[in-house]
């Protein structure tokens, strides 16, 4: 389905993570997201879905068992999209004399600001017995979810776990790196047809965002892959790669306990934001992101999902199928305004997301509507064509 397999990339500094996700009722949900109007945009059909724990939360610096050994803790975002969800899972090390020392893996680490220290801090004083972080997982490049792992990394002594995609983008962004930083986004985006002096003005302004959220990564990292599994705490734990959400996104699943951190590829609530952007400007985010779905859909549905936003579900198969027909409503949308005149991304903004947006909203809503242009088009249903003032437009095949 994705045709070229473009595995595009968010990143840009300005559009970094917290706010790459959209309601999955269809709309734009980015974070800094002061999305007015959260309730009319969420899953509707959530009802669908189980939460196995009800509306039970852990506390700040705090932890709830969810699996036999797996921990859920919650840390807090300073964005609409409030918080991110973290995982501890009890690990064990082998040292070379043959002793075995205990201790947690932790996946995902939040943003770093003091907030998210001192709430780390607290779990660990709180909730560790007494035992040390062995090793820092990190699911994707976007901040609320690397954005600590350099502290905690130098804080335990422990070792980086990531894909080479994700590590290699964090590491980009984090230094700013050009055609990674957020002054990359302007061309890109003019070229899709942003002509608003206004809102160029605002979105110049964001481009030193990601490596606010995330002033340093790890120097090195230990290499996570699709073929290779991790032993954690006695289990096997998989490693599933996606894309269209970020570069090679990296969930786990371990069979055994039945239990799958999703990372931001599958969650409950706001439909996963799939964006083109300037670093791969003709990528098929929306594509990658659907094929990548389908390859969870040979785990068993009553798989325990741990998302990064949003509480602990069952309902695997429900949940991707209610994703498919999100993005299948999407496409009908771009298909119906292509009929009657070619579109660019600017034109399309405004019929996917039908109200006034801040420069970090704009900044997703034209990645996403060029996404969704681009299944289109290496679907081979639009051309697409530059004109004589320099804006790609799409038209009917
Ligand atoms: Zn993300």
């Amino acid at each position: 389905m994705a045709g070229i397999k473009g595995v595009w990339v968010c990143f840009v500094a300005c559009l970094a993570a917290v706010g790459m996700l959209l309601p999955a009722g269809g709309r734009l949900a980015a974070p800094p997201l002061p999305c007015c109007d959260r309730k009319a945009f969420m899953n509707s059909l959530e009802s669908e879905l189980h939460y196995v724990f009800g509306d039970t939360l852990p506390a700040t610096g705090a932890t709830l068992e969810v699996a036999p050994g797996v921990r859920w803790l919650r840390m807090g975002l300073p964005f609409a999209l409030n918080h991110i969800n973290l995982w501890l899972l009890a690990d064990e090390e082998t040292a070379a004399d043959g002793s075995v020392r205990h201790g947690w893996t932790i996946v995902d680490c939040g943003i770093a600001n003091d907030a998210t220290r001192a709430a780390c801090e607290q779990v660990f004083e709180n909730e560790l017995q007494g035992l040390p972080v062995l090793r820092v997982i990190v699911t994707h490049c976007h901040p609320d979810h690397v954005g600590l792992a350099h502290w905690l990394c130098n804080r335990w002594q422990a070792p980086l776990l990531m894909t080479a995609g994700e590590y290699a983008f964090a590491r980009m962004m984090s230094a700013g790196l050009p055609g990674a930083d957020g002054p990359a986004m302007l061309p890109h985006f003019r070229q899709h047809g942003l002509t608003d002096p206004e809102m160029i003005l605002q979105l110049d302004g964001r481009r030193n965002y990601y490596p606010s959220l995330v002033p340093a990564v790890p120097i090195a990292f230990l290499r996570l892959e699709e073929t290779r599994s991790l032993q954690i705490g006695g289990h096997a734990w998989r490693v599933m790669t996606g894309t269209g959400h970020s570069i090679e996104h990296a969930a786990l699943y371990c069979e055994t306990l039945g239990v799958m951190i999703s990372g931001d590829m599958v969650l409950p609530r706001i439909s996963t934001n799939t964006s083109v952007f300037a670093v791969e400007p003709e990528s098929d985010a929306v594509g990658s992101f659907l094929d990548s779905l389908e390859k969870f859909l040979p785990l068993p549905e009553d798989t325990l999902i741990l998302p990064s936003h949003g509480k602990p579900f069952r309902g695997l198969h429900r949940r991707i199928a209610q994703l498919q027909a999100h993005h299948v409503e999407r496409l009908a949308e771009v298909r119906q305004a292509c009929t009657t005149a070619p579109r660019s991304a600017a034109d399309i903004v405004p019929l996917m997301f039908p109200r006034a947006l801040d420069a970090h909203q704009l900044s997703f809503a034209m990645g996403e509507a060029l996404a969704h242009l681009h299944r289109l088009w290496y679907a081979g249903e639009l051309v697409r064509s530059t004109g004589e003032d320099g804006v790609i437009r799409f038209s009917l095949a």
